[in-house]
């Protein structure tokens, strides 16, 4: 396979451990909708109503999660390990084993969330959701990946979010949040001209100590 072609990057993306465990929960959550029952129209209305609300959850958890300032409680400063990782990906945007989800998120959170959903929501729902989002968690960690890679755009979609994540990393670190689509962006007014916005200095550091 050619060095630098999409192949070729999606070998390497499928050399590392988590897009195989998020592929692997699209698979067990898919089976276990199977052995639910038919498909029923209320498992195609949340699909439909996650994905549509898709574009606010990526713009919540990277604008407020992964950008959350550091706070102080008795003379100490917490931050959150999300927030420092990806402080650390802001870093150095080139070192792609930075791009890739925590493994806490599929230790303790992913379960945690099944749990809750299969006791809050009929089990072929909770299945059907659950399915859902990891396949769109897959499809954001790969997106993630690409953008961060040698990898040139050639649709015209694809050269859209490239752009749409580097200006976040390169330019301004306060706009562009969405990575697998811009609509939080825009619905949420974080999507300007980018010759418009200034360079912001603290587009490396998102405002704190150097950590290496
Ligand atoms: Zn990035
Ligand atoms: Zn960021």
């Amino acid at each position: 396979m050619r060095g630098g072609s999409l192949g070729w990057h999606a070998r390497r993306f499928s050399a590392h451990l988590t897009p195989w465990a998020i592929a692997a929960l699209v698979a067990a959550f898919s089976v276990a909708r199977a052995t639910l029952g038919p498909l029923r129209w209320s498992d195609l209305a949340v699909a439909a109503a996650f994905l549509a609300v898709e574009p606010l959850i990526e713009w919540v958890v990277h604008s407020w999660v992964l950008h959350a300032r550091p706070w102080r409680v008795l003379g100490r400063t917490f931050e959150l390990s999300a927030t420092r990782g990806h402080r650390r990906h802001h870093e150095d945007p080139l070192d792609l084993d930075l791009v890739f989800v925590p493994g806490w998120v599929l230790v303790w959170f992913a379960p945690a969330v099944t749990v809750g959903l299969f006791l809050l929501v009929p089990a072929h729902l909770a299945a059907t959701l659950l399915a859902t989002g990891a396949a769109s968690l897959l499809a954001y960690e790969w997106t993630h990946y690409l953008i961060h890679t040698s990898y040139r755009p050639r649709s015209r979609y694809y050269r859209h979010l490239w752009r749409h994540h580097r200006l976040h990393h390169y330019r301004n670190e306060g706009s562009w949040f969405g990575v697998t689509t811009a609509v939080g962006d825009v619905l949420l007014g974080t999507c300007p001209r980018g010759a418009d916005v200034p360079v912001s200095p603290t587009a490396r550091t998102l405002g704190g100590t150097p950590l290496r």
